[in-house]
């Protein structure tokens, strides 16, 4: 498949890639590792007049440790997270997460940044216009009907990035930037919850960093995922944990977020009223994991049923807690 024409923009600083971002706002497309824009730009899902690269701006790269906190530049690749020891040791769950992404070429192409920005995916939209020929313009296409859920009234596409729902886990932020300004939000608040539109980040803004929060005392965490291949898949359901023990060995914060389960990640909000003050034991990580079923969207629009899925994001909710439970253990 042959890419359509663009023109190609290779800023050499921040400065000059936000002034091409404020100059071309609504006719570029940023490119990192390229691994989703391109399919995108073959699938003539895309085809913007300018594509600008970033992949040799200086300061997006680097795993920082601060006092308070890791910062990871946005160009960072995710073998170098996978094979980062301090993201190994100290936040299983997001090397865990990069380990599983796609396979080691791609990982090495793929950036961190990429990799959160990614967009939902339908086998009802990434398809050639040949293929969707006469099966009507779904609303991710800007059409009105929805080709996965019939008289579906919204886009019901999926985010399946692997990365997103770990950093959740440790409540991570991101770094925003454009011309004159910056803006510093949850990652959870990236997403919209709106398939047709999944991210809230502005056509002018740049995504430099992302800023994990340092833990202290007795914590873990873990990443679980189903894919059809280990060599190379996406998640077709996925969940990751985080959990934080008292001095007395309860409970004192945890967080479950799951993935491959909706538009955006979901964080369980109720599992974590649930367990707190709790010691970590399977039967309370069941009832987690019950919530986790509840809160996942189970539609026919990926390579396995939605059932199976809905189901499986509840196994992986229970392992999840059980694996960031055993990291604690690894840790004291
Ligand atoms: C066969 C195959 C298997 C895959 N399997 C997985 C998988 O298992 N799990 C998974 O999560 N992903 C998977 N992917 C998707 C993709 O490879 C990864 O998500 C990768 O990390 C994307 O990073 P990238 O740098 O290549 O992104 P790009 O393709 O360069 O960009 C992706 C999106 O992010 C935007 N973007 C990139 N960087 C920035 C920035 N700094 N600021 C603002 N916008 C930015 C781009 O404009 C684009 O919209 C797979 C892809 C393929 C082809």
């Amino acid at each position: 498949m042959k890419l359509p024409p663009f023109q190609y923009l290779e800023p050499s600083t921040v400065l000059e890639a936000l002034s091409m971002l404020d100059t071309y706002r609504d006719t570029v497309q940023i490119i990192a590792g390229g691994t989703e824009v391109v399919n995108r730009l073959k699938l003539r899902l895309i085809s913007p007049d300018y594509l600008m690269d970033i992949k040799k701006l200086p300061d997006l790269g680097g795993i920082a440790e601060h006092e308070q906190s890791i910062v990871i530049g946005a160009n960072v690749s995710l073998n170098e997270i996978r094979d980062s020891s301090l993201l190994q040791d100290k936040y299983k769950a997001i090397a865990e997460a990069a380990f599983q992404v796609a396979a080691p070429p791609l990982a090495n192409m793929g950036t961190i940044g990429g990799n959160i920005l990614q967009n939902t995916r339908c086998l009802f939209y990434n398809q050639s216009e040949i293929v969707l020929k006469g099966l009507g313009v779904c609303h991710k296409r800007g059409g009105a009907s929805c080709l996965a859920v019939k008289g579906g009234k919204r886009c019901f596409s999926v985010y399946l990035g692997d990365i997103a729902p770990a950093l959740i886990a440790f409540d991570a932020k991101c770094v925003l930037e454009k011309s004159g300004s910056r803006r510093t939000i949850p990652i959870i608040d990236l997403f919209t919850g709106m398939g047709t539109q999944p991210l809230s980040i502005e056509n002018n803004e740049l995504l430099t960093g992302i800023i994990i929060p340092k833990q202290n005392g007795a914590y873990g965490s873990a990443y679980r995922k189903l894919r059809i291949r280990g060599s190379i898949d996406y998640p077709l359901a996925s969940a990751a944990a985080f959990l934080a023990l008292s001095a007395d060995g309860k409970l004192a914060a945890s967080r479950l977020v799951i993935g491959a389960a909706g538009c955006a990640p979901k964080v369980v909000a109720r599992a974590s009223a649930a367990l707190s003050g709790k010691l970590p034991e399977d039967a309370d990580f069941a009832a987690a994991a019950d919530m986790a079923y509840e809160l996942s969207e189970g539609v026919d629009n990926l390579a396995l049923p939605g059932d199976y899925r809905r189901k499986m994001v509840r196994v992986l909710a229970q392992r999840a807690l059980q694996g960031a439970r055993a990291d604690i253990k690894r840790g004291m």
